[in-house]
Protein backbone atom coordinates (compact mmCIF):
# COMPACT_ATOMS: atom_id res chain seq x y z
CA UNK A 1 0.00 0.00 0.00
CA UNK A 2 1.31 3.32 -1.07
CA UNK A 3 1.85 6.36 1.97
CA UNK A 4 2.19 9.71 1.99
CA UNK A 5 4.80 11.25 4.36
CA UNK A 6 5.92 14.66 5.37
CA UNK A 7 9.17 16.26 5.54
CA UNK A 8 10.98 19.85 6.08
CA UNK A 9 12.88 18.80 2.98
CA UNK A 10 13.52 16.05 0.09
CA UNK A 11 16.48 15.35 -1.67
CA UNK A 12 16.06 13.09 -4.84
CA UNK A 13 19.58 11.13 -5.37
CA UNK A 14 22.22 9.75 -2.72
CA UNK A 15 25.37 10.23 -4.89
CA UNK A 16 28.30 12.98 -2.81
CA UNK A 17 26.06 15.90 -3.76
CA UNK A 18 22.67 14.34 -2.29
CA UNK A 19 24.76 12.88 1.08
CA UNK A 20 26.31 16.07 1.46
CA UNK A 21 23.21 18.25 1.45
CA UNK A 22 21.83 15.66 3.88
CA UNK A 23 24.81 16.02 6.16
CA UNK A 24 24.05 19.80 6.35
CA UNK A 25 20.00 19.82 6.84
CA UNK A 26 20.21 17.10 8.86
CA UNK A 27 22.75 19.12 11.01
CA UNK A 28 20.01 22.45 10.65
CA UNK A 29 17.59 20.22 12.32
CA UNK A 30 15.44 19.76 9.22
CA UNK A 31 13.01 16.61 8.84
CA UNK A 32 15.25 15.41 5.97
CA UNK A 33 14.43 12.29 3.23
CA UNK A 34 16.88 11.18 1.14
CA UNK A 35 15.35 9.19 -2.06
CA UNK A 36 17.85 6.96 -4.14
CA UNK A 37 16.98 3.78 -5.99
CA UNK A 38 20.25 2.37 -5.37
CA UNK A 39 23.06 2.36 -3.47
CA UNK A 40 24.60 5.43 -1.82
CA UNK A 41 27.54 6.99 -3.70
CA UNK A 42 26.29 7.57 -7.32
CA UNK A 43 29.16 8.01 -9.97
CA UNK A 44 31.72 7.52 -7.03
CA UNK A 45 30.49 3.95 -7.28
CA UNK A 46 31.44 3.62 -10.90
CA UNK A 47 35.08 5.33 -10.15
CA UNK A 48 38.10 3.00 -9.38
CA UNK A 49 40.16 4.94 -7.60
CA UNK A 50 40.17 8.66 -6.49
CA UNK A 51 43.48 11.31 -5.93
CA UNK A 52 41.64 14.00 -6.10
CA UNK A 53 39.65 14.37 -3.44
CA UNK A 54 41.43 16.88 -0.58
CA UNK A 55 43.18 15.02 2.18
CA UNK A 56 43.29 11.61 0.62
CA UNK A 57 46.15 10.93 -1.29
CA UNK A 58 44.09 7.76 -3.06
CA UNK A 59 41.13 6.53 -1.62
CA UNK A 60 38.72 3.67 -3.46
CA UNK A 61 35.34 5.17 -4.42
CA UNK A 62 33.52 2.57 -2.90
CA UNK A 63 35.17 3.38 -0.07
CA UNK A 64 34.39 6.90 0.01
CA UNK A 65 30.96 6.74 -0.89
CA UNK A 66 30.70 4.67 2.27
CA UNK A 67 32.32 7.19 4.35
CA UNK A 68 29.95 9.90 2.79
CA UNK A 69 27.01 7.62 3.67
CA UNK A 70 27.93 7.00 7.05
CA UNK A 71 28.58 10.90 7.83
CA UNK A 72 25.86 11.89 6.12
CA UNK A 73 23.49 9.89 8.30
CA UNK A 74 24.97 11.24 11.35
CA UNK A 75 22.90 14.04 12.04
CA UNK A 76 19.30 12.34 11.23
CA UNK A 77 18.40 12.22 7.91
CA UNK A 78 16.90 9.38 6.71
CA UNK A 79 17.54 7.02 3.62
CA UNK A 80 14.75 5.66 1.42
CA UNK A 81 15.45 3.16 -0.96
CA UNK A 82 13.10 4.54 -3.88
CA UNK A 83 12.85 5.50 -7.45
CA UNK A 84 11.79 8.74 -8.14
CA UNK A 85 8.82 8.88 -10.23
CA UNK A 86 7.86 12.94 -10.65
CA UNK A 87 8.18 16.24 -8.56
CA UNK A 88 5.36 18.62 -8.84
CA UNK A 89 4.69 21.92 -6.82
CA UNK A 90 1.10 22.00 -5.59
CA UNK A 91 -0.81 25.50 -5.77
CA UNK A 92 0.20 26.59 -2.04
CA UNK A 93 3.84 25.48 -2.99
CA UNK A 94 4.49 22.53 -1.22
CA UNK A 95 6.48 19.58 -3.48
CA UNK A 96 4.83 16.11 -4.27
CA UNK A 97 7.47 13.91 -4.91
CA UNK A 98 5.69 10.69 -5.81
CA UNK A 99 7.72 7.67 -6.42
CA UNK A 100 7.26 4.60 -8.83
CA UNK A 101 4.98 3.10 -6.22
CA UNK A 102 3.14 5.50 -5.33
CA UNK A 103 4.51 6.59 -2.05
CA UNK A 104 3.84 10.10 -1.77
CA UNK A 105 6.48 12.88 -0.06
CA UNK A 106 5.61 16.51 0.88
CA UNK A 107 7.97 18.92 1.63
CA UNK A 108 8.04 22.61 1.35
CA UNK A 109 11.62 22.37 -0.31
CA UNK A 110 13.45 19.91 -2.88
CA UNK A 111 17.08 19.75 -3.71
CA UNK A 112 17.46 17.52 -6.83
CA UNK A 113 20.90 15.77 -6.98
CA UNK A 114 19.97 12.85 -9.10
CA UNK A 115 22.96 13.28 -11.15
CA UNK A 116 23.64 12.50 -14.73
CA UNK A 117 24.84 9.86 -16.93
CA UNK A 118 27.83 9.08 -19.71
CA UNK A 119 26.63 7.93 -22.89
CA UNK A 120 28.19 4.59 -22.76
CA UNK A 121 29.26 2.76 -26.75
CA UNK A 122 27.45 -0.08 -26.08
CA UNK A 123 30.49 -2.79 -26.97
CA UNK A 124 31.43 -5.44 -26.19
CA UNK A 125 34.18 -5.26 -22.78
CA UNK A 126 32.84 -1.81 -22.24
CA UNK A 127 31.23 -2.67 -19.21
CA UNK A 128 33.67 -5.73 -18.24
CA UNK A 129 36.45 -3.02 -18.33
CA UNK A 130 35.05 -0.23 -16.86
CA UNK A 131 37.65 1.33 -14.04
CA UNK A 132 39.97 -1.34 -15.55
CA UNK A 133 40.63 0.82 -18.53
CA UNK A 134 37.46 2.30 -19.19
CA UNK A 135 36.71 5.54 -17.89
CA UNK A 136 34.25 8.64 -18.44
CA UNK A 137 36.06 11.05 -16.95
CA UNK A 138 39.91 12.50 -17.75
CA UNK A 139 40.39 14.11 -14.52
CA UNK A 140 39.61 11.32 -12.33
CA UNK A 141 41.29 9.20 -14.03
CA UNK A 142 44.04 10.55 -16.34
CA UNK A 143 46.62 10.64 -13.59
CA UNK A 144 46.54 6.46 -13.44
CA UNK A 145 47.52 6.33 -17.30
CA UNK A 146 51.02 7.68 -16.75
CA UNK A 147 53.29 6.67 -20.09
CA UNK A 148 50.29 4.79 -21.53
CA UNK A 149 49.14 4.24 -24.65
CA UNK A 150 45.25 5.08 -24.28
CA UNK A 151 42.35 5.91 -27.00
CA UNK A 152 39.70 8.39 -26.71
CA UNK A 153 36.60 7.79 -28.29
CA UNK A 154 34.19 11.12 -29.70
CA UNK A 155 34.22 13.99 -31.36
CA UNK A 156 32.88 16.95 -29.65
CA UNK A 157 34.37 19.16 -27.12
CA UNK A 158 34.63 17.00 -24.27
CA UNK A 159 36.45 14.24 -26.15
CA UNK A 160 38.61 16.80 -27.96
CA UNK A 161 39.49 18.94 -24.55
CA UNK A 162 39.72 15.88 -22.83
CA UNK A 163 42.47 14.49 -25.05
CA UNK A 164 44.40 17.02 -24.87
CA UNK A 165 44.30 16.65 -21.34
CA UNK A 166 45.09 13.48 -20.69
CA UNK A 167 48.57 14.19 -22.65
CA UNK A 168 49.82 15.11 -19.63
CA UNK A 169 49.90 11.41 -18.44
CA UNK A 170 49.29 9.13 -21.14
CA UNK A 171 52.43 8.30 -23.74
CA UNK A 172 50.34 8.34 -26.46
CA UNK A 173 46.48 9.31 -27.26
CA UNK A 174 44.15 7.98 -30.22
CA UNK A 175 41.54 10.17 -31.11
CA UNK A 176 38.92 7.47 -32.35
CA UNK A 177 36.20 9.54 -33.97
CA UNK A 178 33.33 8.16 -36.19
CA UNK A 179 33.65 10.85 -39.24
CA UNK A 180 36.22 13.28 -41.01
CA UNK A 181 35.63 16.28 -38.92
CA UNK A 182 35.25 17.14 -35.55
CA UNK A 183 32.42 18.98 -33.72
CA UNK A 184 34.30 20.66 -31.32
CA UNK A 185 34.69 24.49 -31.59
CA UNK A 186 37.67 25.39 -33.91
CA UNK A 187 40.15 26.62 -30.72
CA UNK A 188 39.84 23.58 -29.77
CA UNK A 189 41.19 21.26 -32.48
CA UNK A 190 44.01 23.61 -33.05
CA UNK A 191 45.62 22.92 -29.58
CA UNK A 192 44.80 19.11 -30.58
CA UNK A 193 46.29 19.10 -33.91
CA UNK A 194 49.32 20.71 -32.43
CA UNK A 195 50.07 18.27 -30.04
CA UNK A 196 52.75 15.46 -31.41
CA UNK A 197 51.65 13.23 -28.48
CA UNK A 198 47.84 13.05 -30.30
CA UNK A 199 46.94 10.76 -33.72
CA UNK A 200 43.05 10.95 -35.00
CA UNK A 201 42.20 8.21 -36.26
CA UNK A 202 39.20 9.19 -38.79
CA UNK A 203 36.11 7.57 -39.60
CA UNK A 204 36.30 4.97 -37.18
CA UNK A 205 34.08 3.13 -34.47
CA UNK A 206 35.16 1.38 -31.33
CA UNK A 207 34.39 -2.24 -31.85
CA UNK A 208 35.50 -4.10 -28.51
CA UNK A 209 37.43 -3.54 -25.55
CA UNK A 210 40.11 -6.31 -25.11
CA UNK A 211 41.41 -7.42 -21.90
CA UNK A 212 43.89 -10.22 -19.80
CA UNK A 213 43.37 -12.89 -17.77
CA UNK A 214 43.94 -10.68 -14.79
CA UNK A 215 40.62 -8.13 -15.71
CA UNK A 216 42.55 -5.48 -17.27
CA UNK A 217 42.31 -3.52 -21.04
CA UNK A 218 45.08 -4.85 -22.86
CA UNK A 219 43.80 -3.22 -26.12
CA UNK A 220 40.67 -1.83 -27.89
CA UNK A 221 39.50 -3.30 -31.44
CA UNK A 222 38.66 -0.48 -33.87
CA UNK A 223 37.00 -0.55 -37.30
CA UNK A 224 37.57 1.80 -40.33
CA UNK A 225 34.19 2.13 -41.60
CA UNK A 226 34.98 3.41 -45.29
CA UNK A 227 37.34 0.76 -46.08
CA UNK A 228 35.33 -1.66 -43.36
CA UNK A 229 38.96 -3.18 -42.41
CA UNK A 230 40.17 -3.78 -38.81
CA UNK A 231 42.55 -2.90 -36.73
CA UNK A 232 43.97 -3.34 -32.92
CA UNK A 233 45.50 -0.63 -30.43
CA UNK A 234 47.45 -1.81 -27.78
CA UNK A 235 46.07 0.28 -25.81
CA UNK A 236 45.54 0.43 -21.85
CA UNK A 237 43.09 2.66 -21.33
CA UNK A 238 39.90 3.54 -23.53
CA UNK A 239 38.32 7.66 -22.61
CA UNK A 240 34.51 7.87 -23.99
CA UNK A 241 33.20 11.32 -24.38
CA UNK A 242 30.27 10.56 -26.51
CA UNK A 243 27.98 12.75 -24.79
CA UNK A 244 26.42 13.02 -20.84
CA UNK A 245 22.51 13.04 -19.85
CA UNK A 246 21.66 14.85 -17.35
CA UNK A 247 19.27 12.91 -15.14
CA UNK A 248 16.53 15.56 -15.01
CA UNK A 249 13.87 14.20 -16.55
CA UNK A 250 11.37 13.69 -13.63
CA UNK A 251 11.56 17.35 -13.12
CA UNK A 252 11.10 17.96 -16.98
CA UNK A 253 9.50 20.66 -18.59
CA UNK A 254 8.87 22.68 -15.68
CA UNK A 255 11.83 24.58 -15.22
CA UNK A 256 15.22 26.35 -17.01
CA UNK A 257 17.46 24.63 -18.67
CA UNK A 258 20.02 25.05 -21.35
CA UNK A 259 19.74 22.89 -24.87
CA UNK A 260 21.17 19.78 -23.45
CA UNK A 261 18.78 19.41 -20.73
CA UNK A 262 20.85 20.80 -17.48
CA UNK A 263 19.14 22.45 -14.80
CA UNK A 264 19.37 26.50 -14.47
CA UNK A 265 20.27 27.83 -11.02
CA UNK A 266 21.08 30.94 -9.21
CA UNK A 267 23.84 31.50 -7.10
CA UNK A 268 21.99 29.66 -4.60
CA UNK A 269 21.28 26.43 -6.29
CA UNK A 270 17.76 27.64 -6.71
CA UNK A 271 16.08 26.56 -10.08
CA UNK A 272 14.08 28.64 -11.80
CA UNK A 273 11.21 27.43 -9.45
CA UNK A 274 10.97 28.78 -5.82
CA UNK A 275 11.89 25.95 -3.63
CA UNK A 276 13.11 23.40 -6.12
CA UNK A 277 16.83 23.36 -5.91
CA UNK A 278 19.66 21.35 -8.09
CA UNK A 279 23.03 20.31 -6.89
CA UNK A 280 25.92 18.36 -8.61
CA UNK A 281 26.12 16.71 -12.12
CA UNK A 282 22.81 17.65 -13.24
CA UNK A 283 23.35 21.58 -12.95
CA UNK A 284 24.78 23.72 -15.88
CA UNK A 285 28.09 24.41 -14.91
CA UNK A 286 32.44 24.10 -16.18
CA UNK A 287 33.22 20.78 -14.47
CA UNK A 288 31.86 17.82 -12.84
CA UNK A 289 33.66 16.79 -9.75
CA UNK A 290 33.00 15.53 -6.47
CA UNK A 291 34.29 18.41 -5.04
CA UNK A 292 31.99 20.67 -6.86
CA UNK A 293 29.26 18.36 -6.51
CA UNK A 294 29.72 18.72 -2.65
CA UNK A 295 30.26 22.49 -2.97
CA UNK A 296 27.44 23.03 -4.75
CA UNK A 297 24.84 20.38 -2.12
CA UNK A 298 26.53 22.88 0.50
CA UNK A 299 24.96 25.48 -0.80
CA UNK A 300 21.87 24.50 -1.82
CA UNK A 301 21.26 22.40 1.87
CA UNK A 302 22.17 26.17 3.44
CA UNK A 303 19.99 28.20 1.02
CA UNK A 304 16.86 25.43 2.31
CA UNK A 305 17.42 26.46 5.57
CA UNK A 306 17.47 30.18 4.89
CA UNK A 307 14.23 29.99 1.77
CA UNK A 308 11.76 27.41 5.00
CA UNK A 309 13.08 30.07 7.64
CA UNK A 310 11.82 33.05 5.44
CA UNK A 311 8.16 31.30 5.23
CA UNK A 312 8.12 30.29 9.02
CA UNK A 313 8.80 26.28 8.56
CA UNK A 314 11.66 26.58 11.24
CA UNK A 315 9.21 27.28 13.65
CA UNK A 316 7.01 24.37 12.85
CA UNK A 317 9.47 21.95 13.34
CA UNK A 318 8.96 19.86 16.62
CA UNK A 319 11.72 19.98 19.50
CA UNK A 320 10.71 17.01 21.22
CA UNK A 321 10.84 15.12 17.64
CA UNK A 322 7.59 14.35 16.83
CA UNK A 323 7.83 15.58 13.69
CA UNK A 324 6.79 17.12 10.57
CA UNK A 325 3.74 20.31 10.00
CA UNK A 326 0.71 20.76 8.66
CA UNK A 327 0.77 21.32 4.67
P1 LIG B 1 28.65 16.33 -27.98
O1 LIG B 1 28.96 17.72 -28.37
O2 LIG B 1 27.25 15.85 -28.13
O3 LIG B 1 29.61 15.39 -28.83
C1 LIG B 1 29.48 14.00 -28.77
C2 LIG B 1 30.49 13.41 -29.75
O4 LIG B 1 30.42 12.00 -29.63
C3 LIG B 1 30.20 13.77 -31.21
O5 LIG B 1 31.40 14.00 -31.87
C4 LIG B 1 29.50 12.52 -31.74
O6 LIG B 1 29.79 12.27 -33.09
C5 LIG B 1 30.16 11.44 -30.91
N1 LIG B 1 29.28 10.31 -30.70
C6 LIG B 1 28.00 10.33 -30.24
N2 LIG B 1 27.53 9.08 -30.13
C7 LIG B 1 28.53 8.26 -30.52
C8 LIG B 1 28.66 6.85 -30.63
N3 LIG B 1 27.67 6.02 -30.28
N4 LIG B 1 29.83 6.34 -31.06
C9 LIG B 1 30.84 7.16 -31.40
N5 LIG B 1 30.79 8.50 -31.32
C10 LIG B 1 29.64 9.04 -30.88
O7 LIG B 1 29.02 15.99 -26.47
P2 LIG B 1 30.20 16.58 -25.53
O8 LIG B 1 31.47 16.66 -26.25
O9 LIG B 1 30.11 15.77 -24.28
O10 LIG B 1 29.70 18.04 -25.19
C11 LIG B 1 28.41 18.25 -24.60
C12 LIG B 1 28.18 19.75 -24.43
O11 LIG B 1 29.11 20.29 -23.48
C13 LIG B 1 28.39 20.50 -25.74
O12 LIG B 1 27.48 21.55 -25.81
C14 LIG B 1 29.79 21.05 -25.59
O13 LIG B 1 29.99 22.23 -26.34
C15 LIG B 1 29.88 21.31 -24.09
N6 LIG B 1 31.29 21.21 -23.65
C16 LIG B 1 32.05 22.34 -23.79
C17 LIG B 1 33.39 22.29 -23.43
C18 LIG B 1 34.23 23.53 -23.61
O14 LIG B 1 33.71 24.49 -24.17
N7 LIG B 1 35.47 23.55 -23.17
C19 LIG B 1 33.96 21.11 -22.95
C20 LIG B 1 33.14 19.96 -22.84
C21 LIG B 1 31.81 20.03 -23.21
P3 LIG B 1 29.18 13.17 -34.28
O15 LIG B 1 29.94 14.45 -34.24
O16 LIG B 1 29.39 12.34 -35.48
O17 LIG B 1 27.73 13.34 -33.93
Amino acid sequence: MSSTNTYDVVIVGAGPAGMCAALYTGRSMLRTAVLERGMPGGELLNTEKLDDWIGEKSILGWELARKFYEHSREFGAEFITANVHKVKRLADGTFETVTDTGDVYLSPAVIITAGGTPVKLGIPGEQEYAGKGVSYCAICDGAFFREQVIAVIGGGDAAVEEAEFLTRYASKVYVIHRRDSFRASRVLQERLFANPKIEVIWNSVAEEVLGDANGLMTGLRVREVVTDTTRTLDATGCFVFIGFQPNSGLIKGHFRHDASGYVITDDRMMTSIPGLFAAGDLRVQLTRQVTTAVGDATTAAIAVEKYLKARGVEAAIDPLGSGGYAV
